[in-house]
């Protein structure tokens, strides 16, 4: 009988009584579709109209509640004049107002000479009380219903208050006995209610009005184990057996020794735990964070040789275009003297290569193929694919990394690479389904990045210094926010910046954007490499993982529009050959106090991980706009920030729960959260 009635919450809404067609379709514009939406609709403030108000003590502007004697009713018969209705009590008199209501059910609303109940925003006009279309109208039998604190929620077009407590009413007072998914003990420990106090007490108290009361803090601490359950059971899904790869890495020996460098200890340590998750025989479902520069691409290419070796195939993607290239290009010279079959694809790959390809793929002649999103299509078919290397994953959710693996196959191992450093607090939560290597130092060679700031009003101050750089040889990036001129945001366009060095440097500037086609865009990228050109003015697009060596000055116009994570980014493009490499931010003048203390981080640490931290830190969670698009903004309720706690503790108490042992009580808890379908589509 608990499970029928537990199961009303996840009912259509459209069930309730009093919900027709046109209801649950604005509810639905709210995102209200199944009654437990209702449940998690909280609301931000409440209206008081539990007091009755005599008419001479009446605050203008305010909502609130009169108890009158209706004395008169009057309908103009000119149109367009408003219906009144004149009531008073001992104290005053107050006129009721309505512009387009039907003349039979206002005369039922109003009876003349008995006592109502209305409750309204109070105004004043031609020095008389008045409320226009009151929000309640009731004889005194219903007075309780109205006399109350009501809470406020946020609505929207065709749903008022009135409207929407004919459901919410109905629900929270109507709330099932639930068996709560944490122990009794847990509960009290922490303070928290059992789970139909806590929802109760979110709609009736002002609990849900602050994200640190006992009541908010413990619909916070279900939602983040609703978010690490998925990935356990996700984790548990994918780390299955597999057949165990044999290999004396015999290929990637021989690649170390003709390597112009040797492997950080980190490099070496990562690469270890790689080796050790293809040889056992569960699969290996692995994230390398390595910061920007720390030499991740090397150490997947030499346990990519690993799997070549044991007579499988390989896919490496990345996210980019150009960056497929770059480490196309990189393991072409990598496995020069091997007899390893390297290919390229993306979806720019004409129809006649891409066939060929396709068929060398499936027929096993293909060791290894490169390239962007183009890999995952469902045409792609692989002999045996071994292994699977994702570069700069952080664009994929939970979802598309287990639908990853599953392509991949019983026997294929996936490792995803990431230069997004994100704060401890939060990695649990995102990857928490996969076991974590951390490439914790840099090559030992590379000098510090010196980073400096300048207001853009002094830009003439570097054209000499720019000078004096390109003339010994050196490359500059130059990055703006936009491509073009816009004129609602006073950014800097690359455009424009192109036009202004070019006229000063001729022939030695380029420009490249997102909307440049690829053919151009890789023209340009590979004149900057031949070093053909000494400067190239550019918008975000070489954010992400390209390697220019010899470049070793970057210059960011409108450096306070950026994230202070996407700016260690930036920077990251250069300072990766030996030379000494700076970093110079422009800014508007006139930087907030925030802006200035995120200057001053980035100045003082190269740590991404340190930096990543601080910016959640400054600019709270909700604002950090990289991590809204990396989908790591999976939460409705829980801040990061905020809630650091909370994550820690759910952390811990994961550990301890098997959903298997009692199913429908962790059922329950997923499926509040719209969880429960990521899980069971991950069923094999
Ligand atoms: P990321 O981790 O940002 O992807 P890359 O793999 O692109 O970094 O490496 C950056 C640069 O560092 C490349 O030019 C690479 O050849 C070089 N590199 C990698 N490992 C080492 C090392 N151990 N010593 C010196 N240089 C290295
Ligand atoms: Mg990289």
């Amino acid at each position: 009988m608990d499970l029928l009635k537990k199961n009303i919450i996840f009912n259509d809404v459209s069930k309730l009584k009093g919900v027709g067609k046109q209801f649950s379709k604005y509810l639905k514009n709210k995102k209200i579709e199944k009654v437990k939406d209702i449940l998690l609709n909280l609301p931000y403030s409440e209206t008081d109209r539990s007091k009755i108000v005599s008419l001479d003590k009446l605050e203008i502007g305010k909502i609130q509640t009169i108890k009158v004697l209706v004395k008169k009713l009057n309908f103009p018969r000119i149109r367009n004049l408003p219906n009144k209705i004149l009531c008073e009590d001992k104290a005053g008199k107050i006129e009721i107002i309505y512009f387009n209501s039907r003349e039979g059910y206002l005369r039922k609303l109003f009876p003349i000479n008995k006592w109502i109940i209305i409750s309204g925003k109070i105004n004043f006009f031609n020095k008389k009380y008045q409320i226009t279309n009151p929000d309640y109208v009731t004889s005194l039998d219903n007075e309780k219903y109205v006399k109350q604190i009501i809470p406020k929620y946020s609505l929207t077009k065709g749903i008022n208050e009135k409207k929407y407590r004919i459901i919410s009413d109905q629900v929270i007072n109507n709330l099932p006995e639930v068996e709560d998914w944490h122990e009794k003990i847990f509960l009290r420990r922490n303070n928290f209610l059992n789970w139909k106090e806590n929802i109760i007490a979110l709609h009736k108290t002002k609990d849900s009005q602050n994200n640190l009361s006992s009541a908010f803090k413990r619909l916070v601490f279900d939602e983040i184990c609703a978010n690490l359950l998925v990935l356990s059971e996700n984790r548990k899904k994918i780390k299955k057996k597999k057949q165990s790869k044999i290999f004396q890495s015999i290929i990637s020996k021989k690649i170390l020794n003709n390597l112009p460098f040797e492997l950080t200890n980190s490099q070496k340590h990562v690469l270890e735990e790689i080796n050790k998750d293809l040889k056992s025989n569960t699969r290996m479902f692995r994230i390398v964070q390595g910061d920007v520069g720390s030499g991740k691409t090397i150490v997947s290419l030499l346990s990519i040789a690993n799997v070549i070796e044991n007579k499988q195939q390989c896919a490496l993607m990345a996210p980019t275009e150009i960056l497929a290239k770059q480490h196309f290009v990189l393991a072409n010279k990598i496995f020069d003297n091997t007899k390893i079959k390297i290919e390229f694809l993306s979806s720019n790959t004409d129809l006649k290569k891409r066939k060929e390809i396709t068929k060398s793929l499936a027929d096993g002649k293909v060791d290894l193929i490169v390239g962007t999103h183009s890999l995952f299509q469902k045409k792609i078919n692989f002999k045996n694919l071994g292994f699977v290397v994702i570069d700069e994953q952080h664009k994929f959710g939970v979802k598309q990394r287990s639908e990853l693996a599953k392509k991949g196959g019983d026997n294929c191992d996936v490792l995803l690479m990431s230069a997004t450093p994100i704060p401890r607090t939060l990695m649990m939560s995102l990857y928490g389904d996969m076991d974590i290597s951390k490439i914790t130092e840099k090559p030992a060679k590379r000098k510090k990045i010196i980073t400096l700031s300048k207001p853009e009003t002094k830009i003439n101050e570097l054209w000499s210094f720019i000078k004096k750089k390109i003339d010994k040889g050196g490359q500059i990036f130059w990055v703006c926010p936009l491509i073009k001129e816009s004129s609602f945001l006073d950014y800097s366009s690359a455009k424009k910046k192109f036009d202004i060095i070019n006229n000063r440097f001729p022939e030695k500037v380029g420009l490249i954007h997102g909307a440049l086609d690829k053919m151009e865009k890789e023209k340009i990228l590979n004149q900057f490499l031949l070093k053909e050109i000494s400067i190239l003015v550019s918008t975000t697009v070489i954010e992400v993982g390209i390697d220019f060596p010899n470049a070793n000055l970057i210059i960011i116009e409108n450096a306070d529009k950026f994230g202070l994570a996407q700016l260690h980014q930036l920077r990251g493009r250069v300072g990766r050959g030996n030379k000494q490499s700076l970093c110079i931010l422009l800014f508007k003048s006139g930087l907030s106090k925030n802006a200035v203390k995120r200057i001053k981080i980035l100045k003082k640490s190269d740590d991404g991980f340190y930096i990543a931290e601080e910016d959640m830190r400054l600019r709270g969670f909700g604002d950090i706009v990289g991590y809204q698009q990396s989908g790591i903004k999976n939460f409705r309720f829980a801040d990061p920030v905020v809630h650091e706690d909370l994550f820690i503790l759910a952390e811990k108490y994961i550990k301890n729960i098997n959903i298997e042992v009692n199913e429908s009580k962790y059922t329950f808890l997923l499926r509040l959260f719209d969880k429960a379908e990521v899980i069971n589509q991950n069923i094999d």
